[in-house]
């Protein structure tokens, strides 16, 4: 029987999470898999954030080499500052479907992030984070999204893909209790238009590798996080935390559904792989980077007057691209020009400012200690935890485009870019924020039954697919197959194998754009998120 394996991608899992709720009886399917399997917990990349995380899981490599640190890409080389989000083609390595193609296998890829526009593979592609209006021309083959508008009963391309009017709308301010419903309840039908997606697939085009991504289960923690975790959910609830709590099993309820039919679906010979690109935890606290910058003289505010005026609240896509206006430029030596990255560039010298490459490494040095050194005004406790440079965090080729400085903060949360009257502030309530450790399940051919391994790296998880499919490992991928996955005699009768390196994926044929009015839809999304405040 020829090998086959199924990826499930929740973004975001964390089993903080994952765990009480299994308790709870809401996922026993994630149960049973977990007791005839293997589960361990998921080291992140840093930064923990879903386009290089999930990227590291699709190519294993490290985002210095596979060169996605952010949603968005800041270039103040050209000497006038740019930002621009992200695509595929801007993935320095070949991903693993790629790789399955390329060895005659056969790739079903659904709401990967980083997979527009979709490259030619062996198989069916539909990519995620796609505003609804761009999904035909998105898909890979061209007929794919006309077939499952056509086979699909309900297919709905405004619930399968990103919507901005829907989820701006629900988003508003979820302060009120149908706010959440709605929003909830779009999730829940998102999902399942990805899994009818993906079952119709499954059933008529079989592939060697079938990968999904549901990603409600990161917008959920992002919004819903004090109804989620178990540790900071009051012990005598209010009817609507009660309730908001209840929609939220109902998301996990339904997705346990769809990992227990997926898993029934896909046979007893097939390996399964339940994988997140980054754990959660609560964050409690805004920390405005740009402020501290502009407050210890690395930053100036063009128009401070126009800036203070401004309502964080109202401001929305393009906010951060009209923060540029907002910075002056030539009395400015270090930034933070996305919400999502926590990472500071230094700028490179100009003629009228910047900063000398001589004077580099210090400047680099003294920033990185100054911050260390900010405390909490009301507890004296350090706000900045641990500063990565660009060559600790992003060693590798594409290493260049990186932040010179990515920062961790004590609650783990994201930094504000904004300017504001406080360096430091409590959040009315605790949100969600990204942790690194997210979530790694395995059952099927060779892999150990009810075993809990001590964490492995994201890196590993396209080896370990890879040598499930029986395919040879490219030398050039940093991670391994973790052997304390395999029982020992599956490993003894099938040898890892290694093959040359896979170098950098193909270049692109003639594939759709990013166009601006995309972009700035990529970026409400981003608001949308949580990412803009
Ligand atoms: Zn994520």
């Amino acid at each position: 029987m020829k090998p086959r394996a199924v990826l499930i991608g929740l973004d975001g899992a964390t089993f903080s999470i994952l765990d009480p709720l299994m308790e709870e009886g809401v996922m026993p399917s994630l149960s049973l898999l977990i007791a005839s399997g293997a589960r361990s917990e998921l080291a992140s990349v840093i930064p923990p954030l879903t386009p290089p995380a999930w990227t590291s899981l699709m190519t294993g490599r490290s985002p210095g080499n596979h060169g996605i640190f952010d949603f968005l890409r800041f270039d103040l080389r050209t000497g006038k500052p740019q930002l621009r989000v992200l695509d595929s083609d801007d993935v320095a390595c070949e991903t693993i479907w790629a790789m399955l193609s390329r060895q005659g296998l056969t790739a079903t890829v659904l709401n990967f992030p980083m997979t527009f526009p979709a490259r030619g593979i062996s198989g069916n592609v539909v990519p995620g984070w796609v505003p609804w209006r761009h999904l035909r021309l998105a898909c890979y083959p061209r007929t794919l999204y006309d077939c499952l508008s056509k086979a699909l009963p309900g297919f709905n391309p405004r619930e399968l893909a990103m919507d901005m009017a829907v989820e701006e709308r629900a988003l508003e301010g979820c302060h009120r209790e149908e706010d959440y419903e709605n929003l909830i309840q779009l999730h829940i039908r998102r999902e399942r238009q990805w899994f009818h997606a993906l079952q119709y697939l499954m059933r008529e085009e079989p592939a060697d590798l079938t990968a999904v991504l549901f990603d409600g289960v990161d917008k959920l923690q992002h919004f819903a996080w004090r109804f989620l975790d178990r540790a900071i959910f009051p012990a005598s609830p209010s009817a609507l935390e009660t309730r908001v709590r209840g929609w939220c099993l109902d998301y996990f309820r339904e997705i346990d559904r769809f990992i227990g039919e997926i898993v029934a679906g896909s046979g007893p010979d097939a390996s399964i792989f339940i994988a997140s690109d980054h754990g959660f935890g609560p964050t409690v606290e805004v920390f405005y980077l740009n402020q501290w910058l502009h407050e210890h003289g690395y930053l100036a505010w063009a128009n401070a007057a126009n800036v203070e005026q401004k309502h964080p609240e109202t401001l929305g896509m393009g906010t951060m691209a009209r923060r540029f206006y907002e910075i002056d430029w030539s009395k400015t030596t270090a930034y933070c020009p996305t919400p999502s990255g926590n990472g500071i560039f230094i700028c490179p010298p100009t003629a009228d400012g910047g900063v000398p490459a001589e004077r580099y490494e210090n400047f680099r040095q003294e920033l990185a200690d100054a911050l260390l050194r900010f405390t909490d005004p009301a507890t004296g406790q350090p706000v900045v935890t641990r500063i990565w440079t660009r060559e600790q965090a992003f060693s590798g080729s594409q290493g260049d485009s990186a932040p010179d400085l990515t920062l961790m903060l004590r609650d783990g949360g994201l930094v504000s870019i904004l300017p504001s009257e406080v360096l430091l502030k409590p959040r009315d309530h605790a949100a969600g924020a990204h942790r690194p450790n997210g979530v790694f399940v395995a059952a099927g051919r060779g892999i150990r039954r009810a075993a809990s391994l001590s964490s492995l790296s994201i890196l590993d998880v396209a080896p370990s697919i890879l040598y499930s499919l029986g395919l040879p490992i490219p030398e050039d991928l940093e991670g391994r197959v973790p052997k304390v996955l395999f029982e020992p005699e599956h490993l003894r009768a099938h040898p890892v194998t290694f093959a040359a390196a896979s170098g950098a994926h193909a270049p692109a044929e003639e594939l759709p754009e990013m166009d601006p009015r995309m972009e700035a839809e990529v970026m409400g999304q981003l608001r949308a998120l949580g990412y803009m405040e």
